[in-house]
């Protein structure tokens, strides 16, 4: 159903096209060397020509104020989202998931577009919060995971140490890929488990020098501890294969682009409500799991960014918008680049591509050439920080009532509706999207709010029979709310009273996740 004159790719050009394709997204806590490990390895696939950061270091520290000032130059921050680049005869799109401040359900939702995670751990500190979060994320899909163990060139913790933190933490089997030659200051390259090469300065080293003989001692030992790689078990996502490296020294980075493109993972199937849907698949599907929002009121256009689920698009096509029906013409697909963003003549399973259009395209929203088809990734993220809206003018409560139900549909932030008539609350898991809310009820509704806090810290929806429901809500009336579909959620101001309430209601289901659709 292309309106566009493209040759038609055999079935076998296809099917290639997409196993090079490798859809990424660097998971990590913050400052375990994200931003470093993103601009190396843009570098070494040849999207960054110059040394220098991926983003400026003023726009990743950026404080509330300089919000509005960033989202005029949405520029930076859009493009920033994915980036595509080449390497060894791979296109690779490394999706962008916000760290910092600028954390939010988009650094979650970015995971369910994803065919694979590389996990980075800062070696002096071990799994961190975040990243324990975000690797929960990924396991909901069974996502593999590659780990790089980042700064080596500094006091690290102990190898076997550190591979048994990661195996006992998160009940990951742990492989090492490769293995750190030298420590600290004296890190000087490493050694491949599989081919048994050495690479960096450690080429040089004489078989004497007290860092090859560590290795070689601490070889041994790994080589009877430790699995060996098994591409079954990664794909499965229950065993990481683990480089060790350090970003900042460009040590162990090729290593993991060599992998990627060695094991993949390639596109994989995706979940949707009737079937799954195979990558290599003739008619195009795709997902939209991300929308960025132009903050000048003036220029009411979206970027949703899609995830091609299956087959090729081409610019020009026609597809069908599956929720509403109707056709979305394919106009100006893009691709985004370090620094740069092109139209998208054509694209394959597993790329991601921007498409430009005024608030049609809506989170968990599925494109199809003609299937009734709708994904099933994208799901809500339980909110961990909830807010009471205050709303200044009361004349313009049904505005604001309508704003927030809109800004919820786009996934700005969640919307809960207290069953006690109180104002609403909104959820967020980062402060950030509570400051863009604040900033484009004014701007583009001429609403201003303000947020006061609530007693409460975890939202859970509620299942169970309709009945039993009922009947809890009527007992925590002040607790319960229902959220944008109706579907209720209990309100808890403790893990301890969340626990108890758990434990005295076993016939209901407290959940942390939810479905979209
Ligand atoms: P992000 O917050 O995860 O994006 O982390 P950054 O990439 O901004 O790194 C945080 C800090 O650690 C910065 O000061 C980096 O220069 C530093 N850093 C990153 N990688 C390395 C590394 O391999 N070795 C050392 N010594 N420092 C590093």
């Amino acid at each position: 159903m292309s309106e566009a004159a493209s040759a038609p790719v055999s079935a076998t050009g296809l099917a290639s096209e997409i196993r090079r394709r490798r859809t990424f997204a660097i998971i990590s806590h913050p400052d375990a060397g994200k931003t470093t490990l993103t601009e190396r390895i843009l570098r070494a696939g040849g999207a960054i020509q110059l040394a220098g950061n991926v983003r400026a270091k003023g726009e990743r520290r950026r404080t509330k104020s300089d919000w509005m000032g960033i989202e005029r130059d949405r520029g930076i921050s859009v493009v920033t989202s994915v980036m595509t680049f080449e390497y060894g005869g791979c296109v690779f799109n490394l999706l962008d998931t916000p760290g910092h401040e600028d954390f939010s359900e988009d650094t979650y939702r970015t995971l369910t577009a994803v065919d694979c995670a590389v996990m980075v751990i800062d070696a002096a500190k071990g799994i961190e919060d975040r990243t324990r979060k975000l690797f929960e994320i990924c396991r909901l899909r069974d996502i593999p995971i590659v780990t790089f163990i980042n700064k080596m060139d500094r006091e690290a913790q102990d190898c076997f140490g550190l591979l048994d933190e990661i195996a006992s933490t998160l009940a990951l089997d742990t492989s090492p890929a490769t293995w750190p030659i030298g420590r600290a200051g004296h890190f000087a390259g490493t050694y491949d488990m599989r081919t048994r090469e050495i690479r960096g300065e450690a080429v040089d080293l004489p078989q004497s020098d007290a860092r090859m003989v560590a290795l070689s001692e601490e070889l041994e030992l790994a080589e009877a501890a430790l699995p060996l790689f098994d591409r079954e078990s990664f794909d499965a996502g229950h065993l990481t294969p683990v480089f060790f490296g350090s970003a900042m020294k460009e040590i162990g980075v090729t290593d993991l682009l060599d992998a990627l493109v060695a094991y993949g993972p390639e596109p994989r199937a995706q979940p949707s409500e009737t079937r799954e849907v195979k990558a290599d698949e003739e008619q195009v599907t795709a997902l939209i799991f991300k929308i960025q929002a132009n903050m000048d009121p003036n220029h009411r256009d979206r970027m949703a960014f899609a995830r091609i689920c299956s087959g090729k698009l081409t610019r020009g096509m026609r597809l069908k918008h599956v929720r509403t029906g109707k056709q979305f013409a394919l106009h100006t697909p893009q691709f985004f680049f370090a620094r740069d963003r092109q139209l998208a003549e054509e694209a394959f399973a597993g790329d991601v591509v921007g498409l430009p259009n005024h608030g049609t395209l809506r989170i968990g929203d599925t494109l199809s050439e003609s299937e009734e088809l709708r994904f099933t990734g994208v799901p809500h993220f339980a909110p961990e920080i909830l807010r009471r809206v205050r709303l200044d003018d009361a004349m313009k409560a049904k505005k604001l009532r309508q704003a927030l139900v809109e800004l919820a549909e786009e996934g700005v932030v969640q919307l809960f509706r207290p069953q006690d008539g109180l104002p609403p609350i909104v959820g967020v898991v980062g402060t950030l999207q509570l400051d863009v809310l604040q900033s484009r009820l004014q701007g583009e509704y001429g609403v201003a709010i303000g947020f006061e806090s609530t007693p409460y810290t975890i939202a859970r929806w509620v299942t169970g029979e309709r009945a039993k429901i009922e009947a809890f809500s009527m007992v925590n009336r002040s607790a319960m709310a229902d959220d944008l579909d109706g579907d209720p959620v209990f309100l808890a101001s403790s893990n301890f009273m969340m626990r108890r309430t758990v434990e005295m209601n076993a016939d209901l289901g407290f959940h942390d996740i939810k479905q979209i659709g």
